[in-house]
């Protein structure tokens, strides 16, 4: 029995040194344990959503008594600490809200009269058994649990793979499903890199997927040739505009907040700027020296500043979007040079002018603390520079709130923070798909998240006692 994605090393992201070998299962092994789970949801399908929903609290108990354990491993995966802490409460946060919406499910089995006399529908929800969930490295823990927590809510078993760059916090959790072993019992946990991805897709009803294009794309198509949904949420290049009178006291900390936590390493992070010309000499001037001052976390983790790039292939990434937008023309105001300290790979928050979309750090993905800015004159203009991507995330206007509002409906993506920047990424009840590449499937935010997770199941019961009008007549 050989182990999927044998040989796999593990990166710690501020040595830059290759310190733990990734530990897959092997396939018999996979096979045995998404049987045992499937084996197991029927028990928890069949528990009152009130149960489902008491269990979930338990489990959220559990994750606060090993928070510090939780927070400690997901830094040593990513080289950050107080995104580490944020993670950890958000998704404390987010087993108690789901929890608060299990009950509602109730309502969606409550017995219809129909216009056809005599006749009912009864409706039920049944979900899909195995949930495989495969998850990126950028924040490990919270977009595991973001499709696990409304899965399990639904009455799925989960099985969750994160990104073989970010490993490590799956042993704290493991401990939390031994406190509460009916979570235990429908969640697993594995390690693994592609190849465990791959192989675990024909072997659930139902897989949601955080991570590149190019890999989702590789993802929908195996799912595709298994005739199972995939629920894809990938890349983005959100916008913030600033309009004419913005409040900059909001909009520069907004923007510089919204496009450097986690080192810009977030599908939400603002990637681009588009500012009213009357405003952008006062927005560089002040958004600069606050950048600055933010600087990295080396070498003191504990201090102020953002961490380095938990993924080794982001350094050529980000190196390439510098060095094009150098080339034709930009000038960093901040930042703007990647450094190599301590074996870990760390940009200082980037303020880069003189911009234009001929440039990748205007159109590609960067997932880098770079923050372009560019002057616009008119509504029509911003818009169609904003709409100007293959993608279709999120995004961010400042600026007065009618005019914002106005605006935010004819941007293309799931979610518009109006005179605030990235708030899906701390607030998770406004529902929301993602637009054009950014992904496809139901909303992961909102009560709706749930229905993600199940089928609909109607009983047509006929009381009459007589004939049907419709049937062939007697004789
Ligand atoms: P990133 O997280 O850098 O955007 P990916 O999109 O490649 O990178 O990875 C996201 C997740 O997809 C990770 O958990 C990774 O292991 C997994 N993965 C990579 N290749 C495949 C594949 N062929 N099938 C299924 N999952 C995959």
């Amino acid at each position: 029995m050989s182990n999927l994605d044998a040989g796999v090393q593990v990166r710690n992201p501020r040595t830059g040194l290759n310190d733990r070998p990734l530990e897959a299962p092997s396939h018999e092994e996979l096979i045995a344990l998404t049987s045992r789970l499937r084996a197991n949801q029927k028990r928890w399908q069949d528990a009152s959503p009130t149960h489902r929903a008491e269990v979930l609290l338990r489990w959220r108990d559990a994750l606060i008594a090993h928070k510090d354990e939780l927070a400690q491993a997901l830094t040593e995966d990513t080289g950050r600490r107080t995104e580490s802490s944020i993670e950890v409460q958000v998704s404390v946060d987010g087993l108690r809200r789901w929890a608060g919406q299990v009950v509602e499910l109730l309502d969606e089995e409550t017995i219809q009269q129909t216009t056809m006399p005599g006749v009912s529908v009864a409706p039920s929800i049944r979900p899909y058994p195995l949930v495989g969930i495969i998850s990126p490295w950028n924040f490990p823990l919270l977009l595991a649990l973001i499709d696990a927590i409304p899965a399990l809510a639904a009455g799925c078993a989960v099985i969750i793979k994160p990104s073989e760059i970010t490993p490590r916090f799956l042993a704290p959790l493991e401990k939390t499903l031994i406190d509460v072993p009916e979570i235990g019992e429908v969640v697993g946990l594995i390690e693994g890199a592609g190849e465990t991805g791959a192989a675990l897709i024909p072997l659930v009803d139902l897989v949601c997927f955080t991570g590149s294009v190019e890999t989702g794309r590789i993802v929908a198509e195996n799912a595709a040739r298994n005739f199972i949904p995939a629920s894809l949420e990938l890349g983005g290049k959100d916008p913030a505009i600033v309009l004419p009178g913005a409040n900059l006291d909001r909009a520069v900390p907004g923007i510089l907040w919204g496009a450097t936590a986690n080192s810009g390493q977030s599908c939400l992070s603002i990637e681009r700027v588009y500012i009213h010309e009357s405003l952008h000499d006062e927005f560089v001037s002040r958004i600069s020296p606050m950048a600055s001052a933010l600087g990295v976390n080396y070498p003191d983790l504990e201090g102020r500043g953002i961490g380095p790039m938990i993924a080794e292939d982001q350094i050529a990434t980000i190196q390439s979007h510098l060095e094009d937008a150098y080339a034709k023309g930009a000038v960093a105001t901040a930042g703007g040079e990647l450094k190599i300290l301590g074996g870990g790979a760390y940009l200082e928050p980037t303020i880069l002018t003189n911009v234009n979309h001929s440039m990748k750090v205007m159109t590609e993905e960067t997932f880098g603390p770079i923050i372009p800015v560019m002057k616009f004159t008119s509504d029509e203009e911003v818009l169609s520079l904003a709409n100007d991507t293959i993608y279709g995330l999120s995004a961010a206007i400042f600026g007065d709130e009618e005019r914002a509002k106005k605006l935010g409906r004819q941007i293309d993506a799931g979610a518009v923070s109006i005179n605030d920047a990235a708030l899906t990424g701390v607030m998770h009840e406004g529902e929301k798909q993602a637009f054009k590449l950014s992904g496809i499937g139901g909303s992961r935010m909102g009560k709706i998240s749930i229905r993600r997770f199940y089928r609909r199941q109607s009983l047509l019961i006929n009381s009459s006692t007589g004939r049907d009008p419709w049937w062939w007549p007697e004789g």
